[in-house]
């Protein structure tokens, strides 16, 4: 299979339009004249991930995050970046970035989040487009029973992979949680948008002290803190399936990258 069909899937999956236009999308690296056969997917294109695929024969990395974001004037192998971008070329393998517009995609990043975390039954976007309401940033769903924060709490913790960061929760632990609102990646920007959908909980990652001190303050929704990789990580299997299912049967192998590339390695609690 020719990249250029991959990636002709992939962006009908995942329309490049559909992106933030501070985005980098698409293709970073390879010919989309050569030959893919196993495709492996992870939330972030580093070191770690370009040996496994380099390991497995991997043809075609698929990531959630970009590697280059920023304006660049070299990719020599003198830096981290460059020498990826060196070792990807020689060794053959293509990268492609499926970012803020798998974020909105219906279903996107924060569906399989939205799964992980045990909501069942019906989603529906945090931020509705106002062009197609079914997709937008954030999901909203329901638990199939109400819980108290601190099983709920536990039950994201099980249902994402394992992190130094860990899980961790702002709210009365006894508190019933039924309603739940989820956003994969960082999701301060939604809390207002949380707390005004009158959620029981709010899962995300990256909160800051402030934001997240003043929100529960209002008496409001729980809030329930995940690694930013922890809570991508559920929507590459989603993607390699629906990437595979695109394409005619057999033509691909996929595969889902469980290293944890979370930047975070250690956690201490500290001495009471
Ligand atoms: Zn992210």
């Amino acid at each position: 299979m020719r990249l250029s069909h991959v990636i002709t899937a992939l962006d009908e999956l995942y329309p490049p339009a559909w992106a933030e236009s501070w985005d980098a999308v698409g293709l970073t690296v390879g010919d989309p004249g050569q030959e893919v056969r196993r495709v492996l997917f992870a939330v972030d294109p580093l070191a770690a991930v370009v040996d496994e695929a380099l390991g497995w024969g991997a043809d075609l990395i698929v990531t959630h995050h970009p590697l280059l974001l920023r304006g660049v004037t070299s990719v020599a192998a003198t830096t981290p970046k460059g020498r990826l971008i060196h070792r990807l070329v020689t060794g053959g393998v293509a990268l492609f970035t499926a970012h803020t517009n798998a974020d909105v995609a219906d279903p996107g990043v924060s569906d399989a989040l939205a799964r992980a975390v045990g909501l069942t039954g019906e989603l529906r976007p945090m931020v509705p487009r106002p062009d197609d309401p079914r997709r937008g940033l954030g999901r909203i769903g329901t638990l199939p029973e109400p819980v108290p924060l601190a099983a709920f709490t536990a039950a994201v913790a099980a249902g994402l992979p394992g992190t130094a960061w860990g899980v961790r929760a702002a709210g009365d632990p006894e508190r019933p949680v039924s309603t739940v609102a989820v956003c994969g990646g960082a999701g301060d920007s939604l809390l207002d948008t949380a707390r005004a959908a009158g959620v029981d909980a709010y899962v995300t990652a990256d909160l800051r002290h402030h934001p997240a001190s003043e929100f529960a303050e209002h008496d409001g929704p729980a809030l329930v803190d995940a690694a930013h990789f922890a809570t991508e990580w559920p929507w590459l299997a989603d993607a390699a399936s629906r990437l595979a299912e695109a394409l005619p049967p057999g033509t691909l192998e996929t595969r889902v990258s469980t290293l944890v590339t979370d930047a975070w390695r250690l956690h201490h609690e500290g001495v009471k």
